[in-house]
C-alpha cells in the first residue's frame, strides 16, 4: 500500500453515554485517508487493565481528559507522524515505548486505544474496503452471536442487583437479522412483564431495564417469563448468559449477596451458580468469582466447563500472557476480548489469538461508557469472535454497534453465516 505514511495525529475531546468527557483520535495519511476512533470506558474494571488517564480535582467530577489529550497531541503525534500506518505492530510498539509503564499510566490507556484505533481505521480507509475486511483479508469470517442484555444490575445500576448483566443469547437464529428481531420481541415482553409487575425502574447504564427486583432468581425467573411470554422456548430459541462482575461485590473468597443477604465463601459462590446452571437455561456465566480468586475460578470451571462457557473478564483483562497461564491451569474455557483493556489494537489480537490457540471461544465486548463508535464491529467479524456483547438493545452508542453488524451481513450476502457454536 502506498501513501500510508501518518501526516498528522490529533485528538478532541467528545462525550460518551455517561455523558463524561472521552478523547476522540484522528490520524491522517499521506493520501488524504483519514481515519477517527474514540475511547470508551469501564465502571467495573479489572485491577491489572490499561488505565485512563484522568485529570482528577473538581471539574468535571475528575473525569476530565485534558492531560490525556495533551499526549494525544504532543507526544504521541510527535513520535507517530511520518511511520508508516499500514504496520500497526510499530505504530502500536511505539506507543508502548513511549507510555513505558504496565498500564498505560503514563500516555493514559485512553488516549492509546482511541490513536491506536484511529490508526486502523486510516489503513482500512486507505485500502478502500471497509474494516473488518481489512482484518480478515477474505470474505470467510462469521458473523459473531450476539450476547444481549436484558436486565443491567452491579456497578451500573447503583448495585440494585448483584448480578450486573442478565443476558439474552438467541442460539435459535438463522441470521444476525433473525437474531435482532428475536431480541427486539424480548426486551419489549421483559419491560412489560416488569411494567405490570411494579419493578421497572428506568434503564441502566447500558440500555437493559433497571430493576426493582427482590432477589437476583426473581430476575431470572422474569427473564424466563419475557422469553416465554415472546412465545419463544427458552433454552431451545433464547438461552440466558449472565455476567456476575464478583469482584464488585467479592474479596479475599468472600462475596456479599446485598439482595440475597448472604456471605458466601467460594464454594457457597460455585453452589449458588451450581443450582442456577441447573435450574435455569444458562449456557455462560461471566466472572462468576473475583479478580483475586482464580482458585475459586478454576474449581467452578472444573465442576461446569464441560456444560457451560465460563468467561474471564476483570481476571483477564485483554491480556495474551494471563489467558496463555490461564488456559494451561484451567482457570476458564472463554475470554472477554476488549480493546481499551490492553490500549493498543496489537495487544488485543495477540490477546484474542492467545485464546483462539488455547481453543477458547472469544467474546468481544463493548464498555459501558461507549460512543457512536463502532469498531469493536469490526474487529468482531473480522477476527472471527465467536459472541460480540455491547449492552442491551436500546440507546444509540449500543444499537450503532448492532446496525453495524447488520451492514456486516447484508454486505455479505450468501457468503453470511452466523456463528452457534
Ligand atoms: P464495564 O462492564 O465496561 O463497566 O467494565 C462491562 C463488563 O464487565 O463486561
Ligand atoms: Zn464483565
Amino acid at each position: 500500500m502506498s501513501g500510508t505514511k501518518i501526516l498528522s495525529v490529533c485528538g478532541q475531546r467528545v462525550w460518551d453515554s455517561r455523558g463524561r468527557p472521552t478523547i476522540e483520535a484522528q490520524v491522517e495519511l499521506s493520501n488524504g485517508s483519514v481515519g477517527r476512533a474514540i475511547a470508551p470506558a469501564g465502571a467495573s474494571t479489572g485491577s491489572r487493565e490499561a488505565v485512563d488517564l484522568r485529570d482528577q480535582g473538581k471539574v468535571l467530577g475528575g473525569f476530565g481528559v485534558k492531560n490525556a489529550l495533551r499526549n494525544v497531541n504532543e507526544d504521541i503525534a510527535r513520535r507517530l507522524e511520518g511511520l508508516d500506518a499500514s504496520n500497526q505492530e510499530l505504530i502500536d510498539h511505539a506507543l508502548i515505548e513511549l507510555d513505558g509503564t504496565k498500564s498505560k499510566s503514563k500516555l493514559g490507556g485512553n488516549a492509546t486505544v482511541a490513536v491506536s484505533m484511529a490508526n486502523l481505521q486510516a489503513t482500512a480507509a486507505a485500502a478502500g474496503i471497509p474494516l473488518w475486511k481489512h482484518l480478515s483479508n477474505s470474505e470467510d469470517v462469521r458473523i459473531p452471536m450476539p450476547e444481549v442484555q436484558i436486565f443491567g444490575g452491579g456497578a451500573h445500576a447503583s448495585g440494585r442487583v448483584d448480578i450486573q448483566d442478565f443476558m439474552a443469547v438467541p442460539t435459535g437464529a438463522q441470521t444476525f437479522d433473525h437474531a435482532m428481531e428475536m431480541i427486539a420481541e424480548i426486551y419489549i415482553s421483559a419491560g412489560k412483564l416488569m411494567d405490570e409487575a411494579g419493578r421497572l425502574a428506568g434503564v441502566a447504564d447500558e440500555g437493559g431495564w433497571w430493576p426493582n427486583f427482590h432477589s437476583n432468581e426473581e430476575a431470572l425467573d422474569t427473564l424466563v417469563c419475557a422469553i416465554e411470554h415472546a412465545n419463544f422456548k427458552p433454552g431451545d430459541d433464547i438461552a440466558i448468559s449472565i455476567d456476575v462482575a464478583a469482584s464488585q461485590f467479592g474479596e479475599n473468597g468472600k462475596y456479599s449477596l446485598g439482595l440475597d443477604n448472604e456471605e458466601l465463601d467460594a464454594d457457597g459462590m460455585i453452589d449458588l451458580l451450581g443450582g442456577w446452571i441447573d435450574r435455569y437455561p444458562i449456557v455462560s456465566i461471566e466472572d462468576p468469582l473475583g479478580e483475586d480468586d482464580p482458585d475459586g475460578f478454576k474449581a467452578f470451571t472444573k465442576k461446569f466447563g464441560h456444560r457451560i462457557q465460563i468467561i474471564g473478564d476483570d481476571l483477564l483483562v485483554t491480556n495474551a500472557e494471563l489467558i496463555t497461564e490461564a488456559a494451561g491451569v484451567g482457570t476458564c474455557n472463554s475470554v472477554l476480548i476488549k480493546p481499551n483493556q490492553a490500549g493498543t489494537v496489537t495487544e488485543t489480537k495477540e490477546a484474542l489469538q492467545a485464546a483462539q490457540e488455547a481453543n477458547w471461544s472469544c467474546v468481544v465486548s463493548a464498555r459501558s461508557g461507549e460512543t457512536e463508535d463502532t469498531t469493536i464491529a469490526h474487529l468482531a467479524v473480522g477476527w472471527k469472535a465467536d459472541q460480540f456483547k455491547v449492552g442491551s438493545f436500546a440507546r444509540s452508542e449500543r444499537m450503532a454497534k448492532w446496525n453495524e453488524i447488520l451492514r456486516i451481513e447484508k454486505s455479505l450476502g450468501t457468503n453470511a453465516r452466523l456463528n452457534k457454536t
